[in-house]
């Protein structure tokens, strides 16, 4: 068995399936996504050049309500990972019990070669190649790497002109002028935060005396890199595609995000005396209480995964600790809070988002994130509960929780016709 985020998905739900006692017939359909589009983007470029990009929107399950999921951009985009994405977000959305089922889709691109005509352009057509696929009432796209607010804004406008109406509900993550949600931008660090903080508590440690370190310094890693400085943690390490920064001591997060955002720069030519340079494999290895992951997918794999040091993992990025590394943290007792509650702040606030935009309702920011942290604390104290009933790791908690629901939503259903 190759060590590919499909395979990591199809392992961790089995492995629940069967815990919960499940005959194969009763999950079979679920092991297979329900719907694949594959499309080609043509778009001219601002030399006059004709590239063709190839996308993708994968549905997984529509079994408790129209899909959910995000956008990516990234050269690294492939069917097989849209596919584990999309499925991944079927038990997110179970697990939180939102009443949605799991989408994803990409384009295969370097999004920081192209021109903003030229995203505007990719964005737009891919846009209309998925037309079929997408709308409020069957599959609510939201933000991933790479995609931020802005592409959200022209993804809504370019469904909306097909429609010949304004659609706010067909996509999440808008900008606030054309009906986002206040705190969609910060939903998915700040539950991050919640869940960290909960954690904490759980085991008897204050948050000012835990070390961490953070992969990722896009819209989830700085985040939550933000609030989690602002509460009074040590931040020993933080990381992008670039590279990263190591201080023993804890870095001054707020010095280092008013630098990238300022310069538009990447991390590595951040520069203090007592910031020294990291790598990222470096990163992943140091000796901290906590890890968090918000990059990408397989970054903690069996090669590295018995040089990780930290203590406690509380996955942020989608999918960053593959099958077989999960298995031998899991041996090793390292306490991992599994992606699909870790980072479902952003899910939870889309979907607030989306309820807004098709009821015409307007919520302030408190409101939201009070809710958000209801909802984030609830699953947390459902999956802690079972964790210990039952003996089982929380990610395996975690995907007994989601893989039930959807079962026992599909038994309900039945298989047409
Ligand atoms: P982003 O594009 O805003 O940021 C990604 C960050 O990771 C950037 O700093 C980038 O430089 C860095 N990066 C990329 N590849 C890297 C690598 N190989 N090594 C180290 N750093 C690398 O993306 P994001 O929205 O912050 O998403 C990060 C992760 O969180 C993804 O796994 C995504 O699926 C997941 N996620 C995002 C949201 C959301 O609301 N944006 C919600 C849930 C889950």
């Amino acid at each position: 068995m190759t060590d590919n985020p499909y395979n990591s998905m199809l392992h961790q739900f089995e492995r629940a399936a069967k815990l919960l006692g499940y005959n194969e017939s009763d999950y079979k359909t679920l092991k297979y996504p329900e719907r694949e589009l594959k499309v080609s983007v043509p778009v001219k470029m601002d030399d006059g050049r004709i590239e063709v990009f190839t996308g993708y929107r994968i549905q997984h399950s529509t079994t408790r309500g129209p899909c959910k999921g995000g956008i990516r951009y990234h050269p690294d985009v492939s069917g097989n990972e849209v596919k584990a994405l999309a499925a991944w977000m079927t038990w997110k959305c179970s697990l939180v019990n939102l009443p949605y089922g799991g989408a994803k889709g990409g384009i295969r691109c370097d999004p920081t070669k192209l021109s903003e005509r030229e995203l505007k352009k990719l964005t737009r057509r891919y846009t209309a190649a998925i037309l079929p696929l997408i709308g409020p009432e069957k599959d609510i796209p939201a933000p991933d790497i790479n995609t931020n607010a802005e592409v959200m804004g022209w993804v809504m406008d370019t469904y909306s002109m097909f429609q010949g109406y304004t659609v706010p509900g067909v996509v999440t993550g808008k900008p606030l002028q054309i009906g986002g949600a206040a705190g969609r931008l910060e939903a998915t660090g700040r539950g991050v935060q919640f869940v960290v903080e909960r954690f904490l508590k759980k085991i008897g440690r204050d948050l000012k005396d835990v070390t961490v370190a953070i992969q990722g310094f896009g819209n989830v890693g700085s985040v939550t890199a933000n609030l989690l400085y602002n509460c009074g943690a040590k931040i020993v390490a933080v990381s992008d595609i670039s590279g990263g920064k190591f201080c023993s001591s804890g870095l001054d997060i707020s010095d280092i995000l008013k630098y990238t955002e300022e310069s538009k720069d990447n991390i590595k030519n951040y520069r203090n005396p007592d910031a020294v340079d990291i790598s990222n494999a470096e990163l992943l290895e140091l000796d901290v209480d906590l890890l968090i992951p918000a990059a990408q997918e397989s970054q903690i794999t069996k090669e590295n995964v018995n040089r990780i040091k930290a203590k406690y993992i509380v996955e942020a990025a989608n999918g960053p600790i593959t099958f077989e590394a999960d298995k031998i943290l899991e041996e090793r007792n390292v306490p991992v809070i599994p992606d699909i509650l870790a980072n479902s702040g952003g899910v939870i606030v889309s979907y607030f988002e989306w309820v807004q935009n098709i009821q015409f309702l307007l919520w302030d920011e408190e409101y939201t994130n009070d809710m958000l942290e209801k909802i984030i604390t609830r699953s947390f104290e459902e999956i802690w509960r079972l964790s210990e009933e039952k003996g089982v790791s929380f990610r395996v908690a975690a995907y007994m929780i989601a893989v039930s629901r959807v079962v026992e939503a599909k038994k309900i259903r039945g298989i047409f016709p």
